[in-house]
This record gives structure tokens, C-alpha cells and sequence, in this order.
């Protein structure tokens, strides 16, 4: 599937109106960002890191969930696919051809079991943020707010700097969960109505960077350094996978480049594999088989390196 360019986004005259492709909404979150949260995850991400645990958030458009443990073999959404997308494979197991499958969704209608599920929704402004507005007494009693994450919320960025605008008219507090590679201009505008920007930091060496994730970090440390010096409120945060990022010359690299943006915390993400599942209903590859999550005593080593530079680390 091709990612749609923000020219593309459905949008009308009325504001109101502008479309974004949304794969999930997550009232009472705690972990991204201050507070109780609600979070609106966007679809479409110009990366493609080896550990996404949302790989539903890859591509922007709408994507078939197929759960292979619902499916009874019933074989009723095969003649339904107007694009014979699905076939009988061995043991009378269901294929689907995701070269063909366009995610209409005529197939998830008749299954009985629900094993087949449309991740992806095209949604106005308004639309989220009634979602948003129902938690809003427990931002004001946490200092909590919403937050904009994905994929890359600002691969849609018209409809993403509508939301903010309209969030803090409603006075709740916005923050943007960023991969940092948007264009410098379209983040410029973005940053206007943003409260707090969270801030991914995944590898100090772009050729590196490029192997674990499709594109270097040029544009990211950059982007990094121009919100650093806005004054904007920053949090840098560093997903730690073994044996991807987590050598001790990068762990101090990552430490240092954050400490010279001038702040003074760091979050550590630390690995899971809790995404695993979502690439088997996708039918892809997962591309980690063999990555375990850290011991106790591992995070503490990392936690002691990345606090000598001068940071102070929390461990998410
Ligand atoms: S979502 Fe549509 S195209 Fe895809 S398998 Fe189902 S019926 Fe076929
Ligand atoms: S309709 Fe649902 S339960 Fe029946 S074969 Fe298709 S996916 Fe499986």
C-alpha cells in the first residue's frame, strides 16, 4: 500500500471536516506523557523500525487484522471478497492474499467469529476530539491531556495541527509522540499548538540508523536540535533493543546528544514483544525473532551508563 501524501488528505473548505486515518484511540494512558492521557494513534510512518510494535501503524491506509485463532474454517468470506482475495489452503486453513486484499471490509461482515477485523478508520476533527473531551476531569485532576502518536502523527499534519488547535481551545493540554523526521516547516506549525513534544532518539549513527529503521537521522538530530532551541518542552525518549541500539558507545552517544540539547531527563523504553501477535494477523515477518527483553540487572547497568552523562533516567 502506498502512504498518502498530507496534499492528499481528505479535507474540505470547513476545518471541521479534515480526515485522518486513525488505527486506535487509548483513554486512561499513563505512559505517554504527563497525567491521565487520552491517545489518538495515527496511521502512516515514514520508518520502518525493526521492533514497531504497532506495524498496524506503518502504512496509512486501512489494513486487514486476521485472527487465526477465531477462525473456525467456516469459509464464508470467500465468495463474499470481491477481489478473490481468499482461498482454502492446506487443512482447510484460510489464505488471504494480501497483494489483492484492498481492505474493504465485505469479508469481516459475514464472518461469524470475527477473526476478521478492518484496523484503520477514516475520521474528522470533531470526531476525535468528542473521544478526547470525555476524559477531560481527569486531565485537570492529573495534569494530564492528549496525545497525538502512531506511526508518525505528523505524516498528517493538517488534520493532527487542526486537533491541537481544537484541544486547547477545549484547554487540555497537547502532546506529540514524534519519530522527529518531519519536514522542518510542517513541524514548525505542528509545534505552535503542541504543549509538550516527546521525542524519539534511536540510534547516534545515521548508517546505522538507516539499517534499523529504512531512513538515517539526518533530518532527526536536526529537527531534535531546532525544538531544543524553540524552548519548547522536550521529553527525549529511547526505545532500547538488545543488540539494535544498545551498545555502550551508543547508550553514552544517545546520553550525550540529549545532555547538549540542554535537557536534563531521559526515558528509557526498554524492549517487549508485545507487538508480536499484531504481524501474525497482518501476515508479516516478524523481524526480531530471536530478541529477548532485558533482565532487571541489564536495565540497571544501562540506566548507571546513560546517568554518567549527566542525565537523570526513568525507565518506563
Ligand atoms: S477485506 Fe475485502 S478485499 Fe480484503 S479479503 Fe476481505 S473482502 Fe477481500
Ligand atoms: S468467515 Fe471468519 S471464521 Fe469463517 S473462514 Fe472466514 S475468517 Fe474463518
Amino acid at each position: 500500500m502506498e502512504t498518502i501524501e498530507p496534499s492528499q488528505q481528505n479535507s474540505t473548505e470547513d476545518s471541521q471536516e479534515l480526515k485522518a486515518w486513525i488505527f486506535d484511540i487509548q483513554r486512561y494512558s499513563i505512559n505517554d506523557g504527563p497525567g491521565i492521557r487520552t491517545t489518538v494513534f495515527f496511521k502512516g510512518c515514514p520508518l520502518r523500525c525493526l521492533w514497531c510494535d504497532n506495524p498496524e501503524s506503518q502504512y496509512q491506509l486501512p489494513q486487514l487484522f486476521y485472527f487465526e485463532s477465531l477462525c473456525t474454517k467456516c469459509h464464508r468470506c470467500i465468495p463474499v471478497c470481491p477481489n478473490n482475495a481468499i482461498s482454502v489452503g492446506p487443512d482447510n486453513s484460510v489464505i488471504t492474499n494480501r497483494e489483492l486484499c484492498n481492505a474493504c471490509g465485505t469479508c469481516t461482515e459475514v464472518c461469524p467469529n470475527e477473526a476478521r477485523v478492518i484496523t484503520g478508520r477514516l475520521m474528522t476533527v470533531a470526531e476525535v476530539l468528542e473521544v478526547i473531551k470525555q476524559d477531560a476531569p481527569f486531565y485537570r485532576n492529573s495534569d494530564g491531556g492528549m496525545t497525538a502518536s502512531g506511526g508518525e502523527a505528523g505524516s498528517q499534519p493538517e488534520f493532527l495541527t487542526e486537533l491541537f488547535k481544537r484541544c486547547r481551545e477545549n484547554g487540555i493540554h497537547t502532546t506529540l509522540d514524534t519519530t522527529g523526521h518531519v519536514k522542518w516547516d510542517t513541524l514548525e506549525k505542528i509545534l505552535e499548538y503542541t504543549d509538550l513534544v516527546l521525542f524519539d532518539m534511536k540510534h547516534i549513527d545515521p548508517t546505522k540508523h538507516k539499517e534499523l529503521t529504512g531512513l538515517d537521522n539526518n533530518l532527526i538530530l536536526e529537527n531534535a536540535r531546532k525544538i531544543a532551541q524553540s524552548g519548547k518542552p522536550m521529553w527525549a525518549r529511547f526505545p532500547l533493543i538488545p543488540g539494535c541500539n544498545d551498545s555502550n558507545e551508543n547508550i553514552t552517544a544517545v546520553g550525550e546528544f540529549v545532555f547538549d540539547l540542554g535537557l536534563k531527563q531521559i526515558d528509557i523504553l526498554p524492549y517487549h514483544r508485545l507487538g508480536t501477535g499484531k504481524y501474525e494477523r497482518l501476515d508479516m515477518e516478524y523481524p526480531l525473532p530471536d530478541a529477548k527483553p532485558y533482565t532487571e540487572e541489564q536495565l540497571d547497568e544501562i540506566k548507571f551508563r546513560l546517568e554518567s552523562t549527566g542525565l537523570e533516567v526513568r525507565v518506563a
